[in-house]
């Protein structure tokens, strides 16, 4: 049997229009001889009635001033893709397909039981197989499963995606499509350079690199999971003919050309963030103070970044939101702790940027150039990034799409 997964996201759900353009994205499929498994998020954005963000919304306000308890969240959370995969069950069967909407849990979706950050564990296929071989179309909630012990979790912002990597790697399905609201994976965020090009092939690694460094169009689990069980993925938009954004490891059909004229395939940018300069007399390798102190914030759920760790200083950058969870972790510390806040990280990606020489150079003096001032850097096999003003954003991004050719595609 041919396996397509096909992933419909928020905006994509949210409409009787766009509904209708996934029944014949679905329908196309079937026609070319593929099984279809679809796989849907909740209906719409914050505002709309059963939107993720308007459902913790409810909950946040019945919990206040404290955070909603994380089971209760998860259990709430969980409805907003039930809801969805109902509805667009019930609109595939008016449209003469014969769906079967499902929850995680009972898609066999099977997590490690960590409210709002669970991992997808397995996947127990015998349900959907049995759907399938019957000739119907499985319509899968998104973002949660079930623990072995029957607890709802939810896999995080973005973790439809995960759900429908995952089903494919485990269905073994010829193809994971992503389907959202625009056209592919962008060569930067359409938001801030409406003329960024889509490229047509990325490799695993870098989409990898660009989701984790902040182009929300795909999540990054869902691109390892992707890689890990060789399925390769399409970003595409819903309605359109538009062939998207191949995901593979031989995304033109061959390898992959690497051009050391050209080492950066897109930007990507996180903002806002927070700055934390920790000072102080004595060694922090003494005692392990540095390790107490990270453990500290640690503890706290905080997710730290563009770490450095010095002998009297340890410096790192959070997300705006978790700046003053930091300020109470390090506060029995006898240190001095200095915030800097609307940062942002700016990030070049490509697979062909290892080994070339002058890529910072070029990078620094585009910045530069375009008066934004570098404060701190990192980098990886595939990636640089830089911490910048937040304010100067969208003068970086451009710099840097000019700089690399960015409007020139892949
Ligand atoms: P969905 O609900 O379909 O999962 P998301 O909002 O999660 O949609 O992701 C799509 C959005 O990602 C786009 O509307 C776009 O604003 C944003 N985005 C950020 N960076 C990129 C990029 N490099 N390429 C494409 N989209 C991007
Ligand atoms: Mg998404």
């Amino acid at each position: 049997m041919r396996i397509v997964v096909q992933k419909f996201g928020g905006t994509s759900v949210a409409s009787e229009e766009r509904r209708r353009q996934v029944a014949e994205h679905i329908r196309r499929a079937r026609e070319e001889g593929h099984a279809v498994v679809a796989v849907v998020s909740a209906m719409g954005r914050r505002g709309e009635p059963y939107a993720t963000d308007t459902l913790l919304d409810l909950l946040t306000h019945v919990a206040a001033p404290h955070a909603p308890d994380p089971r209760e969240q998860d259990q709430l959370l969980s409805c907003g893709e039930i809801v969805a995969c109902a509805v667009v069950a019930q609109t595939l069967l008016r449209e003469g397909l014969p769906a079967i909407s499902l929850t995680g849990a009972q898609a066999g979706i099977v997590t490690d039981g960590r409210y709002g950050e669970a991992r997808i564990l397995r996947v127990k296929t015998d349900v959907l197989h049995r759907l399938l071989s019957a000739g119907k179309v499985p319509v899968v909630a998104g973002f949660q499963g079930v623990s072995e012990d029957g607890e709802v979790t939810t896999l995080g912002r973005g973790g439809s995606d995960t759900t429908a990597a995952a089903l494919g790697v485990a269905l073994g399905a010829e193809l994971v499509e992503i389907y959202t609201d625009v056209d592919g994976m962008k060569a930067a965020d359409p938001r801030l350079v409406p003329e960024a090009p889509t490229l047509s092939g990325v490799t695993y690694r870098e989409a990898s690199e660009l989701a984790h460094l902040g182009a929300r169009v795909i999540h990054p689990r869902a691109v390892e999971i992707a890689m890990e069980g060789h399925v390769p993925l399409r970003i595409r938009r819903t309605g359109s003919d538009d062939p998207g954004t191949l995901v593979w490891d031989r995304p033109h059909g061959g390898r992959i050309e690497i051009r050391s004229d050209r080492p950066v395939v897109g930007v990507a940018h996180v903002a806002p963030l927070t700055q934390v300069v920790v000072s102080g007399h004595r060694d922090f390798n003494e005692g392990s103070l540095n390790a107490r102190m990270l453990e500290a914030v640690a503890r706290r759920g905080v997710s730290i970044d563009l770490i450095l760790v010095s002998p009297h200083q340890l410096m790192f950058t959070v997300p705006e939101g978790a700046a003053a969870s930091v300020q109470e972790a390090l506060a029995d510390f006898d240190v001095e702790v200095a915030l800097t806040g609307r940062l942002a990280k700016v990030s070049v990606v490509g697979a062909g940027m290892h080994g070339v020489p002058g890529v910072m150079a070029r990078i620094a003096r585009a910045l530069t150039g375009a008066g934004v001032e570098i404060l701190q850097t990192s980098d990886s096999h595939a990636s640089i990034s830089c911490l910048v003003d937040a304010d100067r954003l969208p003068q970086a991004i451009r710099a840097l799409f000019e700089e690399f050719e960015l409007g020139k595609g892949r």
